[in-house]
């Protein structure tokens, strides 16, 4: 098998990790046009500056020992494998580069053999990309769980993000649909890139040629509607990762049935991408305006409001804590009110130092009135009367977008990928502005 046959394998089986965007596109060049959209293996991702760049998002192997039930690699499937050698991924790599297609590596793997065996020689292919051809651009690589911790020290070194994949979100379900993985072999090497993380910030500042150690971060993620936890549960999974293991991102990735199994969702059931662009709101606020889970979910209702993302939900459930006065209030309770952002509440402070702000100054400075007016006063004026009842605040807030209910929880998905709230939607995933 030519190193192209194994492209085609590998990046197909890779576009199913979520922790960078999937490559699923497959338009080709025709005459008259320029360029063409192939599913071999390029993907965009974001850097810790905010850069999209594009990297070859491919697996080393997908020939793995392991045969966790939602993974189409998984040992029992029958399934056309192929493994790349080290070489061959630092060559592929670079030729990518020198055509000017990628500006990255995202590599990961199947289990070849041993955790131990997969490592070393992923750390072989970052290894002579780095050390033999120079290659000083951006890496994501993936840890394999229950390896040697030398070697994930040793892959944290050669690659700029590390992320360890907690796969589901509890240990029940990882013992019932990944058996041969363990929380222990999951956690062990987040701990330990934590702990490395900062020990390398601390010997950079002793010491200035310190090689650096997985200097963006690493990063997690989780599938979504393979097994039943909660967002309830997801939420809090989430901070606590953030918190024990100062993750940079957890990565939410909807369940596609691919496989039959009487333990997994039937393979009709559609991917639950609206459950998914929830989960991602809720985590921008835990991340950028300073919420606690248990604010954002109650355990007595434990999924997240389909129809209102995760902040308006909670607004309009405190809605004793509304209006707020813009010309007072602080950066924390303006960063509370649907509609205004992390920059808008910036932006806020910065104009009232100036001036009194009214509603068409609020407009000016790109704050979004179609939410904030209901929760907002401007001199003490209101542009829209708070409804008085949560249910009445509900229906206002929605009632624009009522066509139809959502597929998540049951009923019809329809308003989230209605042509006017795609537009909104994107910018809310890529901004995190609500
Ligand atoms: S370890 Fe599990 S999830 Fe990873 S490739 Fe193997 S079967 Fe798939």
């Amino acid at each position: 098998m030519d190193m192209y046959e194994k492209l085609a394998i590998l990046a197909e089986a890779a576009k199913y990790d979520a922790s960078c965007s999937s490559s699923g596109n497959g338009r080709s060049s025709s005459e008259g046009t320029i360029g063409a959209a192939t599913p071999t293996g390029c993907c965009h991702s974001f850097t810790a500056d905010g850069r999209c760049i594009s990297l070859l998002k491919i697996l080393m192997s997908n020939a793995c020992v392991y045969d966790c039930k939602y993974c189409i690699s998984r040992r029992s499937n029958d399934f056309p494998r192929a493994t790349f050698t080290p070489r061959e991924i630092a060559e592929l790599t670079i030729e990518f580069y020198r055509r000017n297609y990628i500006e990255g590596l995202f590599l990961s793997s199947a289990v070849v053999g041993t955790p131990d065996w997969t490592m070393e020689h992923m750390i072989e292919a970052l290894r002579i990309l780095r050390e033999e051809y120079g290659f000083a651009g951006y890496i994501h690589a993936k840890a394999i769980p229950g390896a040697n911790p030398i070697l994930t020290h040793r892959l944290g070194l050669l690659a700029d993000r590390v992320s360890v994949n907690i796969e589901l979100p509890s240990e029940k379900s990882l013992v019932s649909l990944a058996p041969d993985k363990t929380k222990h072999n999951i956690l062990e090497p987040m701990g330990l890139i934590k702990t490395g993380i900062e020990e390398n910030c601390e010997d950079i500042v002793k010491y200035r040629h310190t090689p650096k150690f997985v200097p963006a971060g690493q990063s997690t993620q989780m599938i979504i509607g393979a097994s039943p936890e909660t967002d309830y549960h997801i939420l809090h999974l989430t901070e606590s990762l953030y918190k024990k293991y100062g993750l940079k991102r957890v990565y939410y990735s909807a369940y596609v049935p691919l496989q039959e199994d009487s333990l997994l969702p039937s393979l009709d059931t559609r991917p639950p991408l609206l459950r998914e662009h929830r989960l991602y709101q809720a985590d921008w606020l835990l991340r950028f305006y300073g919420f606690e889970a248990s604010e954002i979910i109650d355990p007595k209702r434990p999924m997240l409001h389909p129809e209102v993302d995760p902040k308006c939900s909670w607004a309009v459930n405190h809605l004793d804590d509304f209006p707020v006065e813009v010309n007072t209030a602080d950066y924390e309770m303006l960063l509370r009110v649907p509609g205004i952002g992390v920059k808008g509440a910036k932006r806020i402070i910065r104009a009232r130092r100036s001036q009194k702000l009214d509603f068409d100054s609020l407009k000016r400075l790109g704050i979004v009135l179609k939410r904030a007016k209901f929760f907002i006063t401007c001199g003490g004026k209101t542009l829209q009367r708070l409804p008085e009842t949560t249910e009445s605040m509900l229906w206002a807030i929605t009632s624009p977008n009522r066509i139809g209910g959502f597929t998540d929880y049951g009923m019809e998905q329809l308003s989230l990928f209605e042509p006017m709230l795609i537009k909104e939607a994107s910018f809310e995933c890529l901004t995190g502005e609500f």
